[in-house]
């Protein structure tokens, strides 16, 4: 009887694996559908990818740093699929360099659209894949997309994840040289969950650490965490980098940063990720007093 138990395991095992693998081509396939129709400028209200934007604020005096710019996507029939799942296929199954290039050139193409209607948005962060710099046209195509909206490279940064600091490519180094040139800041995205020797934060011309959600979510619940927090803020002063922790969901962990020297916190504390709408709202409602602070310390247009 334990040989049928264990055969029907291994078939519900196989039928789940096989379940995932459809889901899978499945996805893959609306994916490049969704993309197509992005590219091909489909009505605003039909387009399957939005830009949502999540606020970055200097803690200390208060003001508004930066916005980053998330992708999300709408499925007509599976609704709202996470980043967190689709990012990761569109990088397997070499779509990734659309998805991001279409979400620089937009949200590029955003931050001139609301500097020119007066709205006060200091600065864009976008996540850029670790597969995207293997290809080498990032740089240029950075530059191009700054050039077109009248930015100034000090105002995007880049996020990309440790991963590819760990590479040896020749073309992902010169890329981090140009962008670096080009006078983007590069930041390191989920600081201290990529397992890598720390050598590359002297080798590489990195601007910023953003700790990651996953060493703020108990902070103020788990006293081990503090150490860790402390400790790459520390890294941080030391290199001269900019520290952001994200995922600040409560005042506790608010409070505890700022006692650690943490210059920004993002999280839903302040403000969720929202699209371009709400955020202009939001910066003349809710979150006015991020950006009425003083204007020697912050953006003023
Ligand atoms: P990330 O770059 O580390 O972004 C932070 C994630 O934490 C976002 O999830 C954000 O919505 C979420 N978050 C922010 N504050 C809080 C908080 O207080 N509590 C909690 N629980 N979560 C918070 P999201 O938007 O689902 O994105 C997930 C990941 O997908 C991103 O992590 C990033 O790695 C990737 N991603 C998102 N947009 C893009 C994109 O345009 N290109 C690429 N290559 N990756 C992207
Ligand atoms: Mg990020
Ligand atoms: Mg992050
Ligand atoms: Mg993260």
């Amino acid at each position: 009887r334990a040989k049928q138990a264990g055969r029907n395991r291994c078939h519900f095992f196989r039928r789940d694996m096989n379940e995932q693998a459809v889901r899978r081509l499945e996805m893959e396939a609306a994916l490049r559908e969704a993309l197509d129709r992005q590219e091909a400028g489909c009505p605003e209200d039909e387009a399957p990818f939005e830009l949502y934007y999540q606020p970055q604020l200097r803690l200390k005096p208060n003001c508004l740093h930066r916005v980053e710019a998330l992708i999300r996507w709408t499925h007509p029939r599976w609704g709202a699929v996470s980043p967190v799942e689709f990012v990761p296929l569109a990088e397997e199954c070499g779509l990734i360099d659309r998805l991001d290039s279409w979400v620089l050139q937009t949200s590029v193409a955003q931050l001139g659209r609301w500097r020119a209607a007066g709205v006060p948005v200091p600065g864009l962060a976008v996540n850029v894949s670790a597969v995207r710099f293997a290809r080498g046209d990032l740089p240029d195509q950075v530059r191009a997309a700054l050039a077109t909206n009248g930015i100034p490279a000090n105002d995007l940064t880049l996020e990309i994840t440790e991963r590819l600091m760990m590479t040896e490519e020749i073309g992902v180094h010169d890329a981090l040289d140009a962008l670096h040139a080009l006078g983007v800041t590069l930041s390191i995205d989920d600081f201290g969950t990529g397992y890598s020797s720390l050598s590359y934060l002297k080798r590489f011309p990195v601007g910023e650490l953003k700790i990651d959600r996953s060493f703020v979510k108990e902070l103020d619940i788990d006293a081990a965490n503090r150490p860790l927090v402390r400790a790459i803020i520390q890294i941080g002063e030391a290199l001269g980098l900019t520290v952001v922790a994200e995922g600040v969901e409560r005042e506790a962990q608010h409070r505890m940063l700022e006692a650690e020297g943490c210059a920004i916190g993002q999280g839903y504390l302040f403000a969720r990720p929202m699209p371009s709408a709400a955020l202009v709202s939001w910066l003349a409602g809710a979150g006015k007093h991020w950006v009425e602070c003083p204007a020697d310390a912050c953006f003023s247009i």
